[in-house]
């Protein structure tokens, strides 16, 4: 339901188009062939340098956003990095550096990602931080729609879909 005096503030339900490179001109992601993103403003459902930048935007408004790693996925933290025995994963499993992992924390439980930042005979680094922390992000972001929140969405604190 478009409504063309709306503007972006909190509470409305955003659609944003959006394409994501990093300072190198690398496109890593994209809403292009895909729907756009929605998500309710000033909730911090999307990283806060980018959420801050969308106020006052109308539908068909376009901008280019850049945002530093400490308002996006935070800092490349040096403690998140752990050896651990490589005879800890499979004898069939070919590691190789870069590559991404699903792993079970050991304390909670929880799958969490990690990518092997270095292999020697007996161990494997891995790295347990976001893909994108310590990247400064370029956005070009395009507002696709806006409509009111429903009272339930608003209840939920997030978007419904097909509404
Ligand atoms: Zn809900």
């Amino acid at each position: 339901m478009a409504n063309k005096s709306l503007t972006v503030s909190d509470d409305i339900v955003v659609s944003l188009d959006y394409t994501l490179r990093l300072d190198d001109g690398e496109v890593v992601d994209s809403s292009s062939g895909e729907e756009p993103l929605q998500f309710l403003q000033g909730r911090g459902q999307i990283i806060p340098g980018l959420e801050r930048s969308l106020y006052g935007m109308a539908i068909g408004d376009e901008k280019d956003v850049i945002i530093e790693a400490t308002d996006a996925y935070g800092e490349l933290d040096d403690d998140a990095f752990e050896v651990v025995p490589r005879d800890m994963f499979p004898d069939d499993l070919e590691l190789e550096e870069g590559m991404g992992l699903r792993l079970l924390d050991r304390n909670s439980g929880e799958p969490v990602e990690a990518f092997i930042a270095g292999l020697r005979a007996n161990s494997v680094m891995l790295d347990f931080n976001h893909p994108l922390a310590g990247e400064t992000l370029y956005f070009h972001v395009e507002i696709a729609g806006l409509r009111e929140a429903t009272s339930e969405e608003l209840d939920h604190g997030h978007v419904h879909d097909g509404e």
